[in-house]
C-alpha cells in the first residue's frame, strides 16, 4: 500500500502544480493581451467608448463550422442598460460573450460598440472597455488584497476596502485570520465559487469598465450567497452598459430586456413580466426552476428538523 501511495500522492501534487501553472499562463495571456487565433487588423484604432452601447447584427457562428452555434442573432444593448441572455444548456449563451470579448471572431454579420466593430480596434483598447466576471474566477497564488487590486494595480488599500464593499465580500474578508493579508488560491486558503465571484466584482469595481459581462456561474448556491451576489451586481452594473450571462433565473427579472436563445435563434425576447405573460419557453423555464427551488428548500426543512 505504501507503494501505491506514495506516487498517488506525488501525482496529486503535481497534477495540482500543472492545474496552477496552466491558471497562471491563461492570465498571463490575458496580461499580455496574447491570444493564440485573433491577432489586431494591421492599423487597428483604439476602440473610442462614447456611451458604451453594444450590437450584435445577424451574427453567425461555429466552433466548427459542420456545427453552427448562432445562426443570425441581432440584439442591442443600449448604453446602461442590462440585458440578460438566458437558454438551454448548450444553446449559446457563453459564446455571445467569448465574441464580445472577441476571443474568436464571427463568421458573419457583426458585434460592434459604439458603431465600432470589435475586428477594427485593437484588442487592448477593447478589453481595458470591458469588465469580465467568469463563471469560474482562478486565484493568484497570492493575498486576498492583491488579487482584487490586479483591476487598478495603481489601487490604494482604501480603494480595494471600499470595493470589497460593494462587492459585498468585506465581511468575509474581515473573518479571516489574516485579513485582506490572507494568503488565497491553490496554495492558500480555498473559497467558494460565491466567494470567489465576489473577489472578481471587487476587482471589476476597481477596473471600473464601461461595460460589463457577467458569466453566471452555473453551480447552484443557496439563496443567500444568491443574495449577497445579486447585491453586489446591482451595485456594479449600476449606469454600466451589462449583459449578463444566465444560467440561473432568479438574476435576470430586474434586467431590461431579457433575450431567450435556442437552437441558435432568439426564440423570445422582452421583460421578465412579458416573457411569463407569452407562456412559452422562458414560462417553462421559470415554472421548472421554481419547482426545483421549492423542492430544495423543502428538503432543507425536512432536514433541519431530523
Ligand atoms: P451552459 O448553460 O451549459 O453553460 P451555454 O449556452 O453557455 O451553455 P456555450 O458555452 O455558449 O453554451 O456553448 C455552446 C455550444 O458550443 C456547446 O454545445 C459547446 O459544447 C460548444 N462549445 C463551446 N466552446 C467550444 C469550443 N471552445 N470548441 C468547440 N465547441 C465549443
Amino acid at each position: 500500500l505504501m507503494q501505491l501511495s506514495l506516487p498517488l500522492g506525488v501525482i496529486g501534487f503535481v497534477y495540482s502544480e500543472v492545474r496552477q501553472a496552466l491558471a497562471n499562463i491563461e492570465q498571463m495571456f490575458d496580461l499580455l493581451d496574447m491570444d493564440a487565433e485573433i491577432e489586431d487588423a494591421p492599423g487597428a484604432k483604439e476602440l473610442m467608448v462614447a456611451s458604451g452601447a453594444i450590437s450584435f447584427k445577424d451574427v453567425h457562428f461555429a466552433y466548427d463550422k459542420a456545427r453552427p452555434i448562432l445562426k443570425g442573432v441581432s440584439f442591442d444593448v443600449p448604453a446602461g442598460h442590462t440585458i440578460a441572455v438566458v437558454g438551454p444548456s448548450g444553446a449559446g449563451k457563453s459564446t455571445i460573450s467569448r465574441l464580445l470579448y472577441r476571443f474568436y471572431d464571427v463568421q458573419a454579420g457583426s458585434v460592434s460598440i459604439d458603431g465600432q466593430d470589435v475586428r477594427t480596434v485593437t484588442q487592448k483598447s477593447l478589453r481595458a472597455a470591458i469588465g469580465m466576471v467568469p463563471q469560474d474566477t482562478v486565484l493568484f497564488n497570492e493575498t486576498i488584497a492583491y488579487n482584487i487590486r490586479y483591476g487598478r494595480p495603481s489601487a490604494t488599500q482604501e480603494d480595494v476596502e471600499r470595493a470589497a464593499e460593494i462587492a459585498q465580500v468585506d465581511h468575509f474578508i474581515h473573518s479571516l485570520p489574516e485579513g485582506y493579508k490572507s494568503m488565497v488560491g491553490e496554495r492558500g486558503l480555498k473559497l467558494s465559487g460565491g466567494e470567489k465571484q465576489r473577489v472578481a466584482i471587487a476587482r471589476t469595481i476597481l477596473k471600473s469598465p464601461p461595460i460589463l459581462i457577467l458569466d453566471e456561474a452555473t453551480s447552484a448556491l443557496d439563496t443567500h450567497t444568491e443574495q449577497e451576489i445579486q447585491a453586489a451586481l446591482d451595485e456594479v452594473s449600476k449606469n454600466r452598459t451589462t449583459l449578463i450571462i444566465a444560467h440561473r433565473l432568479s438574476t435576470v427579472i430586474n434586467a431590461d430586456e431579457i433575450i431567450v436563445l435556442k437552437d441558435g435563434r432568439i426564440a423570445e425576447r422582452g421583460r421578465h413580466a412579458e416573457l411569463l405573460d407569452q407562456n412559452g419557453l422562458y414560462a417553462r423555464m421559470w415554472n421548472r426552476q421554481r419547482e426545483a427551488t421549492e423542492v430544495e428548500e423543502h428538503l432543507t426543512k425536512v432536514r433541519a428538523e431530523d
